[in-house]
């Protein structure tokens, strides 16, 4: 990275530090290109990818691709992108060996004879799932962040937030480049938050890896990160994004106040536990033939359904007259939490609620994780490959981040062996950045009052049910507030609070708006025309 007073050039900007980022990351690095690697949070192991439980999908022993296939298109509604889902599932099971197990040693479990351990989690036909306890995602990003933060062609900037995407079209001062049929990303202005200042970050490849969206609702097991500030940076670039509308709930958050909650992971199903009403009956047969273990919008659904009946604010999850196995041992980290919140898995049912966990749309992406603006790559979370069409099946997303991200790092380190560079006019011709508000800071009541009405809106009026007439009160709602964030975005000094609320808001538009346009019920957007 080369850097002239406030405006830097690497060869790749990396926005994002989660599986995806990383992986990209490391495949570019390892070819001997320099890469620059930001994330908004303190350290690399901030976002999603830490906080998966479940696993990442491998190869059981009765298994092959085309199983695999089948399972992610029934999973996904079979409005998955056919080409994608074969993709994933044929390359898949190589990359996690070449990647995680060979390079990265993640410490998966295994059997006395050291084979790997595989379980099986929710519409898996087989098992084929690898796990390091139910802390896999941890156990994977602190392989990664070993192996990222000692190599030499790797520069990480923690505490730094990308507020807008740089494109010759939008940004350039010379005339002649907004004459040019193709609009070109050229970096990102980047919030430095311990200087407090906004960067101009140039790179010949930007690559988005921003994870997903949950933070827009009120009830979501996400990190805070994911409010969707990738999406909405493409979006406003030109970019094209695709099934907005698909948000995946997960039907076991422990029940507790706060707005992040804690994933009760569905491996804890896999193993044996059973919804229960408050008198011990199972119920979710009645619902569906496939039972505890049918797709997650269903059982979503479900509990959506015994709630409103009954009235009570969660239903019940009971593994301790289900599950056979040790429980401290094979969940130590829900066990531990769970106690932590005063409830003992091993002894008594637990209260659980659906809460927002997967974007299964995102920034459009062929197979190498190229967008529809040139030189714009998305990988991860924040991206649309059409893998899970409209619901996605457990565990396939570490996946998918782990291989699109390897692929991005192959097709980008092509182009740049073809000296596919940007030219030093067009670089020249960026200005920096200019803040517009100089008034007054931010006033904190404010900002916790404009979140509180984008989570509640999105989880009230865009959530597991949406109704026409929920939909349209939420677009009014939002596009007032969004007008209401402009005039205090051109008035406020730039901040990370305030480029967060102004990406949450957009990010809730879109969402909304797609969700408005989808009339019809599929997967996990479930549409009520009255
Ligand atoms: C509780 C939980 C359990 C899960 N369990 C599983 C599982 O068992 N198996 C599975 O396959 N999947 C699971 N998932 C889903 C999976 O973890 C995620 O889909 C995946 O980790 C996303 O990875 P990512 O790299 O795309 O994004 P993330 O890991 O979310 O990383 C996003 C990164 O972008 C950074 N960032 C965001 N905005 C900005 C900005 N404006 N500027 C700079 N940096 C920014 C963040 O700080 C972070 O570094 C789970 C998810 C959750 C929440």
């Amino acid at each position: 990275m080369s850097k002239e007073n406030n405006r830097y050039y690497t060869d790749v900007l990396i926005i994002g530090t989660g599986i995806a980022g990383c992986s990209v990351a490391l495949t570019l690095a390892n070819k001997g290109f320099s890469v620059t690697l930001i994330t908004s949070g303190d350290d690399i192991d901030t976002g999603n990818s830490p906080l998966a439980q479940g696993g990442i999908v491998y190869r059981g022993p009765n298994d092959s691709p085309k199983l695999l296939q089948q399972d992610i298109l029934t999973a996904g509604w079979k409005y998955n992108y056919q080409k994608s889902v074969k993709y994933l599932s044929n390359k898949g099971p190589d990359i996690v060996k070449d990647i995680l197990i060979n390079e990265l040693n993640v410490p998966f479990e295994r059997d006395e004879d050291s084979n790997f351990k595989l379980t099986k989690e929710g519409a898996h036909s087989v098992n084929r799932i690898l796990y390091c306890g139910d802390y896999t995602g941890r156990a994977i990003i602190d392989s990664f962040k070993r192996k990222i933060k000692e190599h030499p062609n790797i520069k990480i900037l923690t505490k730094h937030t990308a507020i807008d995407l740089i494109t010759s079209h939008h940004h350039s001062l010379k005339l002649e480049f907004k004459y040019h049929l193709i609009n070109q990303c050229i970096g990102a202005y980047i919030y430095n938050q311990q200087e407090d200042r906004v960067e101009t970050v140039m790179a010949d490849y930007t690559v988005l890896a921003t994870g997903g969206v949950g933070q827009v609702y009120l009830h979501t097991t996400n990190a805070p990160s994911s409010i969707g500030s990738g999406l909405v940076m493409a979006y406003r670039s030109g970019a094209k994004v695709m099934n907005c509308e698909f948000i995946q709930f997960h039907p076991t958050a422990l029940y507790q106040r706060g707005g992040q909650k804690f994933l009760i992971s569905e491996a804890l199903r896999g193993e044996g536990a059973r919804f229960v009403r408050i008198d011990g009956t199972p119920f979710m047969k009645e619902y569906d033939p496939r039972g505890d273990l049918a797709p997650r919008d269903i059982v979503s659904r479900a509990i959506v359904e015994e709630m409103l009946r009954t009235g009570d604010d969660f239903v019940y999850l009971d593994a301790a007259d289900f599950v056979k196995k040790d429980i401290p041992k094979r969940f130590p980290n829900i066990y531990k939490k769970c106690l932590e919140a005063g409830y003992d898995i091993t002894k008594e049912p637990i209260p659980v609620v659906p809460a927002a966990h997967f974007f299964c749309g995102g920034i459009l992406v062929d197979l190498e994780g190229r967008t529809t603006l040139n030189r714009l790559y998305a990988v991860g979370e924040v991206s649309c490959t059409g893998v899970h069409g409209a619901n996605r099946l457990a565990s396939t997303s570490l996946l998918e981040g782990l291989v699109w991200g390897h692929s991005a790092g192959l097709s980008i380190s092509k182009r740049l062996q073809k000296k596919n560079r940007l030219s030093k006019k067009l670089m020249g011709s960026i200005p920096d950045w200019s803040s517009p508000g100089t008034d007054k800071n931010e006033d904190p009541a404010l900002v916790a009052q404009d979140w509180l009405t984008i989570k509640h809106t999105m989880w009230n009026y865009v959530g597991i049910v949406r109704t026409t007439s929920r939909l349209k009160r939420a677009r009014e709602d939002l596009h007032n507030l969004s007008k209401r964030l402009y005039e205090f975005y051109r008035n406020t000094p730039i901040s990370k609070n305030l480029i967060d609320l102004f990406h949450g808001c957009q990010c809730a538009i879109i969402i909304t708006d797609s969700a408005n346009r989808n009339t019809k019920s599929v997967g996990c957007h479930f549409r009520v025309n009255r």
